[in-house]
């Protein structure tokens, strides 16, 4: 089948400079590189659909000619808005090779340590501080040859090409670009610490978890909408859930999780369990989600501590309780 074989070379070349594309371009796209093989022979038997069947077989026969490659790809759903992503995925590269054709080795330095910071961060909050990205500059054992203005710049081009996303409060967190090509990367440097939605078992840096002590439920807002419709309580432990992902009686995963004033110490991996840890069992922390809820009980203690390190540049009101804890307008918004 050399026509088909054709449109998929076609529109393989399309897809590949772009990065990360909405499924709507890459249909476009793949109608095109069909209109294309067309042109050229009038006669071949090949036609665009709107069919999803035939878009999905369409995705699968690329994915086979890919496969020799270790490449893919791969769809994800966007975290805030559930909006379906394609982007061609290395699927064995580790070491942020993708990076490299847009970024110079400091860059990507600054890049892997700002990461290191929204991965390590605590309550599963998966978010940083405008400030505390910035610090990464010259916070690290190896001081990244980068000026704060120039590190500001790095940071809207990370945004701008769906590296990373900025919130409206100014926090840094994983882009759809990161949680799709980035995957290897990721679960192999952040074993410890990655955590996956129980519904679609993607990885999840946005969402709801469940407030039940040890209990490992965590949902995408969008998973969690549609699981709610037909069932009240926990899939893992029957806790009663609420209706809405932001009433009370569950807990957030994302910049929700982040307290108000709360200090933004830098994280280091050892250094906040270890201090964590102190008054409380010692185990192993061989799950996903190790330690949450005695993080999240105690750390309102904690950030009463006076540390040393600067304040993030949010509100600091002294004290509020997890249950009081309101989002921001602008966050509820963004997750319809
Ligand atoms: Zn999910
Ligand atoms: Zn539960």
């Amino acid at each position: 089948m050399v026509q088909s074989a054709d449109v998929q070379k076609l529109f393989l070349q399309a897809i590949f400079s772009r990065g990360i594309l909405s499924e709507n371009l890459a249909k476009v796209l793949w109608k095109k590189s069909i209109e294309a093989v067309k042109a050229a022979d009038q006669d071949l038997e090949i036609a665009y659909s709107n069919d999803p069947e035939r878009w999905d077989n369409f995705v699968a026969d690329v994915n086979v000619s890919l496969n020799d490659l270790d490449f893919e790809f791969k769809s994800i759903q966007d975290e805030l808005n559930g909006k379906k992503l394609f982007a061609l995925v290395n699927r064995k590269d580790d070491e942020l090779a993708q990076l490299a054709t847009d970024y110079s080795a400091v860059e990507i330095a600054f890049f892997k340590a700002v990461v290191e910071q929204i991965m390590l961060a605590r309550n599963e909050s998966y978010s940083v501080s405008s400030l505390a990205a910035l610090r990464e500059v010259s916070a690290g054992k190896e001081k990244i040859n980068l000026t704060k203005s120039q590190a500001e710049v790095l940071l809207g081009s990370f945004v701008a090409s769906g590296w990373l996303l900025r919130s409206k409060r100014g926090r840094y967190s994983l882009g759809p670009r990161s949680l799709l090509e980035l995957s290897p990367y990721l679960k192999s440097t952040y074993a410890e610490e990655i955590i996956e939605c129980t519904i679609c078992h993607e990885t999840m840096t946005k969402g709801i978890a469940c407030k039940r002590d040890n209990c490992k439920t965590r949902m995408h807002y969008f998973c969690f909408e549609t699981y709610r419709r037909r069932h009240s309580t926990c899939p893992a432990c029957s806790l009663n859930w609420p209706q809405n992902a932001t009433d009370d009686g569950l807990l957030s995963v994302g910049e929700l999780a982040v307290r108000h004033g709360a200090t933004e110490d830098r994280q280091t991996r050892g250094s906040p369990d270890s201090e964590d840890d102190q008054d409380m069992e010692h185990e192993p922390s061989q799950t996903q989600t190790k330690s949450r809820q005695p993080r999240r009980s105690q750390s309102t203690k904690k950030q009463n501590n006076a540390r040393e390190e600067e304040e993030d540049e949010e509100d600091i009101n002294e004290e509020e309780e997890e249950a009081e804890y309101t989002p921001p307008p602008a966050q509820r918004k963004s997750r319809r």
